[in-house]
């Protein structure tokens, strides 16, 4: 089941980093920087009275050279969009300034629980001030210290208490997140509108979103549930005001974490392009689901062989995503999108797939038995045992003699055993080498 979200808002030097290196326990991950957009050590684990759950603090996602206001206006869209408590902090020293209040408007309007907390409360005469905060209409604001560690106990058990139930959190488990990704101009929006067209569509703006934020949810004839998450407003052409190239690279990636399956939109005129190479490549990094989308397919003049001369250029270009399926299709003429769904849920399924102990060891061994392991410098890799530990992406430990001497080649050669025994098409996996003890 997935943790709880917990989103850290508010302006500069209020004292958000100090509050999430104290929730922090383990880290979750960093992602590596994209040029102009810092994402460095925003994830961590927290957890509190037996209740674990992942914190994001909007305040380490940078983006360079933009304006104070957007910069802002861009953390609590990202902690709306992902949290599901989002905790705004403001400081006691400064009062009421008119960026909290600018915040706290975003905030209000999602519809989002927030829990209002007042930073550097260091001493009993502070505390006093800190009901100057009911004025943004956020309810009770609780009092903190970060830097000496106080309040922070009755702030999170008011986190807590908003948290979705567990039963709550298992149903969105069953939902298929989806995200579509490409540059402008490739047919994002036509696709979307399209395949909205054909299904049957739930709820059209899911409560506690903002009007900026809209993920739309669908189910198809056999009642497996989609949610489209949606990127940078591409159903609201035009009115997004904000569209840098930075911040749809930037809301880009944010959609991809919250997605089960990628789809890679190209246009089959312009085919791929290094933007396209970025972006795809961070969602085969994430772990993620993928399927490539060939749009504008009606565009090309085509003969019997088009179709494998666009493969082969992807395939030449991606290579990394040797697994994701293809499909060609348009959305004007709609040739071909019904398969988009179905391809989804495949996906879907091979991303979370588990295979027992006993089959992938056979498989293991007979590969062993047809390609014998490498040596190196007289030394043989030995290869005892093998089990699957994680979905999403599979993951699976090969337990060994020496980790050092499972060469990339050799993984490769097992990961793609294992690939042609059991169907785990449209996702990236991972092979981790362990010392046998
Ligand atoms: P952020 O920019 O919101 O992440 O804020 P930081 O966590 O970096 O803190 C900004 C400054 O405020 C640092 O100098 C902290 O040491 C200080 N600070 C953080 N929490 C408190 C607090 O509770 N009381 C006081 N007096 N200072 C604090
Ligand atoms: P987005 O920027 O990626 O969301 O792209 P749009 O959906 O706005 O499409 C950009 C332009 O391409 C529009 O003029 C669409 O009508 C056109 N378009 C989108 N899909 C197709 C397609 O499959 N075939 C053709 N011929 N035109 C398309």
């Amino acid at each position: 089941m997935p943790n709880p979200v917990l989103a850290i808002v508010g302006r500069p030097n209020v004292g958000k980093s100090t509050i999430f290196n104290r929730l922090a326990g383990e880290r979750i991950s960093i992602v590596e920087d994209i040029p102009g957009v810092t994402r460095d050590r925003i994830y961590a684990q927290g957890e509190w009275m037996g209740r674990t759950f992942d914190i994001i603090d909007t305040g380490g996602i940078d983006i360079q050279d933009e304006p104070f206001m957007s910069q802002i206006k861009l953390q609590a869209q990202v902690a709306i969009e992902e949290a599901d408590v989002i905790l705004f902090i403001t400081s006691v020293r400064e009062g009421v300034t008119d960026a909290d209040e600018h915040v706290a408007r975003l905030l209000y309007r999602s519809g989002k629980p927030v829990i209002l907390a007042v930073n550097k409360a260091d001493n009993p005469e502070m505390r006093a001030d800190v009901f100057d905060f009911y004025s943004l209409g956020l309810g009770q604001p609780y009092p903190l210290s970060g830097s000496h560690g106080l309040g922070l106990g009755d702030m999170l058990d008011a986190v807590i208490a908003e948290f979705p139930s567990s039963d709550e959190l298992a149903e969105e488990e069953d939902i298929i997140k989806f995200c579509l990704i490409g540059r402008p101009n490739v047919g994002k929006s036509s696709l979307v509108n399209a395949i909205l067209g054909e299904e049957r569509v739930i709820v059209s703006e899911i409560a506690g979103t903002t009007r900026d934020a809209v993920d739309t949810s669908f189910e198809d004839d056999e009642g497996t549930r989609f949610r489209m998450i949606d990127t940078a407003g591409i159903r609201k052409k035009g009115k997004v005001s904000e569209s840098t190239e930075k911040f749809s690279v930037m809301r880009s990636l944010r959609a991809i974490d919250r997605s089960d399956v990628v789809l890679m939109v190209l246009n089959a005129e312009e085919g791929i392009q290094e933007q396209d190479k970025k972006v795809a490549g961070y969602a085969h990094e994430a772990g993620k689901g993928i399927l490539i989308i060939v749009n504008k397919w009606d565009k090309l003049e085509k003969d019997n062989n088009t179709m494998k001369e666009f493969e082969t250029e992807i395939r030449d270009e991606f290579q990394y995503l040797s697994y994701a399926p293809i499909l060609y299709v348009s959305a004007i003429t709609k040739q071909r999108l019904s398969h988009i769904p179905d391809k989804i849920k495949d996906i879907n399924a091979s991303q979370t797939r588990r295979i027992s102990s006993s089959l992938l060891n056979d498989v293991l061994m007979d590969a062993i038995a047809r390609n014998p392991t490498p040596t190196d410098k007289g030394r043989r890799l030995k290869i005892s045992y093998a089990t699957q530990v994680a979905v999403k992406p599979p993951t699976f430990v090969l337990f060994v003699n020496e980790p050092e001497l499972l060469h990339f080649s050799y993984e490769r050669y097992i990961e793609n055993q294992i690939r042609k025994n059991f169907e785990f098409d449209g996702t990236p996996f991972r092979v981790i080498a362990r010392q046998k003890k």
